[in-house]
């Protein structure tokens, strides 16, 4: 590299340092919630209002929220929502690995801080049943590593996951922990957990167990890479891999590969299309992310774009979120103890949208 291109290599990074910088300063000078600046309804956003049992009438609605100690429990149902993503368990901490010492800190951690594991259905129905004062947290798996699901045999010779893989440690942990919840999805390719003689078994175990599975693609594909065709093709392909082994399979959520969205007007087969003519449909998209997300009853979410937090511990990592929840955790999601009632500060009122929500289930103080 000749001296004027290296000139030209170090102006960019102090560029993309000082806009990183500037933006991060932004971000946390803001003395009011940090709700998505996106006002424009994304095509893919359709939002469904959130639904309650038939049976439940309104005067029994005005009861509830009687019930409901604002004071002392100071909800926020309109607060931040971590969405945790994992890819391997290992044996050093890496930006990719967890070593299983550290993956069972992190479960404490949360445990102990008040965070409790809801389910990817329940996110995406905005179901959230959970105890006054706990936060719901959400734990995803990418790339369906065999430190994920690992099967060995116990001594009659019957199958069950290795004590030292994800789904082993997470059943450990609720058979102690039980009010924790026992959530995950993993994120799949083709080659899920890298055991085929296993993976029959292994889908039974997830799906009977509470876990669920989502749409990775095929092969861990860039669809800005491909053509429309191609993108259905990854997507629906391995849906269809996972339904012809179980038929319970249906995958509602997807990780981007890379986090990397189909560019221009095939963004929307992100989220739906067909293969061999069978449709696929995702309700929402993650991206591999850096920080918080919240309800999908808050303004201008994209549907096809939510942001996800890495484990680990560095800057912006699942433990330094920890350390600014622990700091000032006016920003958290904070359940009101109450199912029916959807509880939110004044002051983030302006945030929520109307649309999505039912009046009489909405309690503002
Ligand atoms: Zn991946």
């Amino acid at each position: 590299m000749n001296y004027g291109k290296k000139i030209i290599v170090l102006l960019v990074l102090i560029v993309l340092v000082v806009g990183l910088a500037f933006g991060l300063t932004r971000y946390f000078n803001k003395t009011e919630p940090n709700v998505p600046v996106t006002t424009t309804t994304s095509a893919l956003s359709t939002t469904e209002p959130t639904t309650l049992p038939t049976e439940t009438t309104t005067e029994s609605l005005d009861d509830l929220k009687e019930g409901i100690d604002t004071e002392k429990i100071k909800p926020n149902e309109l607060g931040e929502i971590m969405v945790i993503v994992y890819h391997r368990l290992a044996e050093e901490n890496t930006n990719y690995d967890r070593t299983v010492e550290s993956f069972k800190a992190d479960l404490k951690r949360l445990y102990d801080a008040g965070y409790r594991t809801i389910s990817m259905e329940d996110y995406i129905h905005s179901s959230f049943d959970l105890p006054a004062g706990t936060t719901p947290i959400l734990l995803t798996f990418d790339d369906g590593s065999i430190s994920h699901f690992k099967a060995i045999k116990n001594e009659k010779g019957e199958l069950m996951p290795d004590p030292d893989c994800v789904v082993g440690i997470l059943d450990a942990f609720y058979e102690e922990y039980p009010d924790f919840g026992k959530h995950a999805i993993f994120y799949v390719n083709a080659d899920a957990f890298q055991e085929p003689e296993y993976l029959e078994w292994k889908l039974s175990y997830l799906l009977d167990n509470g876990y669920e599975l989502g749409n990775h693609t095929y092969g861990h594909n860039f669809l800005n890479k491909l053509t429309g065709k191609e993108i259905q093709e990854v997507i629906g392909s391995n849906e269809q891999l996972y339904h012809d082994i179980n038929e319970q399979v249906k995958f509602t959520s997807f990780a981007l590969p890379y986090g990397i969205l189909p560019e221009g007007d095939d963004e929307v087969l992100a989220m739906e299309g067909e293969y061999k003519g069978v449709p696929y449909k995702h309700e929402i998209a993650f991206l591999v992310g850096w920080r918080p997300t919240w309800p999908l009853y808050i303004q201008g979410i994209e549907r096809s774009g939510i942001n996800r937090v890495q484990c680990g511990d560095a800057e912006f990592q699942l433990n330094w979120w920890l350390d600014v929840y622990e700091e000032d955790g006016s920003k958290r999601f904070i359940s009101d103890g109450v199912f029916e009632i959807i509880t939110i500060p004044a002051a983030w009122e302006e945030y929520l949208d109307k649309e999505s929500v039912e009046e009489e289930r909405l309690l503002v103080y």
